[in-house]
């Protein structure tokens, strides 16, 4: 098992196999996180990015069976904020030195692409990174997105598992969220994906395939979230992912993918006390603070009690393991430079 690690530590390459074999052994799991943060503090080093996140609606007309948004939920409070809003969001955001907004919400409708790009182009006049997370749309959408300004984009495969992915995606498929993000990436935008940990029936096979797709298409960012079930969802009833697999699906991404941003995601500070914290020393060198204004943020509630943390309190953290913010937008450093030749 050692070698295996030592492998992905040199090489930044693993078979399936292998990925299974090191998710399925529970005895090397510190081994596991030390070396993925050794790779993070070697490759992209200790400053931690801050993204501002932006809730700008709840609105959805998806049905994802683990999601509390999804159109088929009748007890949510649904809600949009205005283009003024997002605009004067992203201006504070900025103003308290935030270098990335994220623009986050349901698949609405009313937000069309040019409606999107207005809002993009108002925040592209101050000097943030803007990243996008508003999942899929056709590939002339994306373009006008990107030409107004957009830089980044986050659309998670949440899994790679086609049978898996077609029961819990109804109206939706495997293939065309997997062309999205090769256009995303066509269209130049630094282009984020990830996958949703403890699905039900998920296997460590199809965990590998995630990992695997994730080196296949070369992404610049991964989000990797424990999955959290809503009472008011068809998974409702299933059990949470498990906090630990979800680190370690983190830090052999890390391993394979050594120039790229991860952030340590609400879900896995949700699930676990001090979760940011263990996934920032296991591979992780991005958080994602929410800034939607309080009433709304309540109100988009993908999981139960998602947590939420002050500025002060997320320095105070960070400092207390060894970690600084960074002054810089914090771009991808997979696009510039390569890891093969090293
Ligand atoms: N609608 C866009 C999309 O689906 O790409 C962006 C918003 S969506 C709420 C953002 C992410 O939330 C999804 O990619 C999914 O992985 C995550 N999510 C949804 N429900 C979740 C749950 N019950 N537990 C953990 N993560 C969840
Ligand atoms: Fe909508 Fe995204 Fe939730 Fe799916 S995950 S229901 S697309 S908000």
């Amino acid at each position: 098992m050692k070698k295996i690690i030592l492998k992905a530590e040199n090489t930044h390459s693993l078979n399936k196999e292998e990925i299974v074999d090191l998710l399925a052994n529970g005895e090397i799991n510190e081994d596991l996180f030390q070396t993925a943060d050794r790779v993070r503090k070697k490759y992209v080093g200790d400053e931690v990015h801050l993204r501002a996140l932006i809730e700008f609606s709840n609105i959805c007309k998806r049905n994802c069976f683990y999601c509390g948004l999804r159109a088929g939920n009748k007890n949510v409070e649904r809600y949009r904020l205005t283009p003024e809003q997002i605009v004067e969001t992203a201006q504070m955001a900025a103003a308290q030195g935030y270098k990335t907004v994220v623009l986050q919400s349901g698949e609405d409708a009313y937000f069309t692409a040019e409606k999107l790009a207005e809002i993009i182009k108002q925040i592209k006049k101050t000097d943030v990174a803007v990243t996008l997370g508003v999942g899929e749309v056709t590939y002339e959408e994306y373009k006008i997105l990107k030409e107004a300004g957009a830089d980044r984009f986050l659309l998670r495969i949440e899994t790679t598992d086609t049978n898996l992915y077609k029961k819990l995606h109804p109206g939706m498929s495997l293939e065309n969220r997997k062309s999205c993000l090769y256009n995303l990436k066509k269209l130049g935008f630094e282009t984020g994906t990830g996958c949703l940990v403890g699905l039900p029936e998920q296997t460590f096979e199809s965990l590998a395939d995630d990992i695997l797709f994730f080196k296949e298409l070369n992404a610049d960012m991964i989000g990797i979230g424990p999955f959290i079930p809503h009472k008011d969802t068809p998974l409702g009833k299933d059990k949470a992912g498990d906090f630990i697999l979800a680190l370690k699906v983190m830090a052999i991404t890390r391993l394979l993918l050594p120039y790229i941003n991860i952030p340590a995601t609400t879900a896995m500070e949700t699930l676990v006390k001090n979760g940011r914290n263990i996934a920032l020393q296991s591979g992780a060198n991005v958080v994602m603070p929410n800034v939607t204004a309080f009433d709304f943020r309540k109100k988009y509630e993908i999981y139960p009690d998602k947590v939420s943390v002050d500025y002060s309190t997320l320095l105070d953290n960070l400092n207390s393991i060894g970690r600084t913010v960074s002054k810089s937008r914090g771009d991808s450093k997979n696009r510039r430079e390569r890891y093969d030749s090293q």
